[in-house]
């Protein structure tokens, strides 16, 4: 099936996910499909809502070489080259915990095309998820890895960057974003 990226202004966006109950052959076929689009829109995460499904799973692919630094990316308790994870699947992410201190870093979204800002984000956490067969695993990380996948987990609960960008970072955006909810609004209408 070939999926389509959903624009701010989509309600979809902004429904909480619901918990994925079925894994195996039909996750994997749909976590090729979000692959696709992904790699097609040049992204490094998408979570489902920006597909037009409400559920708890979302995809990161940060290789290495975008990090500026060497980062922690510790495995089910094992320290592994964070690339090895990649594509990273995960199904019903919980955070266990947050990392000090935190950092602004600039983010884009691929539901937000051209737009970008600064986000406030702690610098590293850990996870706990289900892989696509459904298989339990943990993840601690930091860096870029970390940050992506805080912004996807956002998405799973229908939070967007623009909720947690300060208002001086918000305001330069504003007329953008304006704009592309309306148009988004006009195209489902269309
Ligand atoms: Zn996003």
């Amino acid at each position: 099936m070939v999926l389509e990226i959903k624009f701010y202004g989509d309600h979809i966006l902004r429904k909480k996910g619901k918990p994925v109950k079925t894994f195996g052959e039909p996750l994997r076929q749909f976590s090729r499909d979000m692959l696709a689009v992904m790699h097609e829109a040049e992204g490094i995460g998408l979570a489902a809502q920006q597909v037009g499904e409400a559920l708890q799973f979302c995809i990161v692919e940060v290789t290495q070489e975008l990090e500026k630094v060497p980062i922690k990316c510790i495995f089910d308790g094992k320290t592994i080259p964070q690339d090895l994870l990649l594509p990273l699947f995960l199904a019903n992410p919980v955070i266990t915990s947050f990392e000090k201190p935190r950092e602004f870093c600039e983010e884009g979204c691929l539901s937000f095309p051209g737009i970008r800002g600064e986000v406030e984000r702690p610098v590293g956490i850990s996870i706990s998820f289900q892989d696509l067969e459904g298989n339990p695993h943990t993840l601690a990380c930091d860096g870029l890895l970390a940050r992506c996948i805080q912004h996807e987990m956002d998405h799973l609960n229908g939070i967007l960057f623009i909720d947690r960008m300060q208002k001086s970072a918000m305001l330069e955006i504003d007329d953008e974003v304006r704009d592309l909810k309306k148009r988004t609004i006009q195209q489902i209408k269309d």
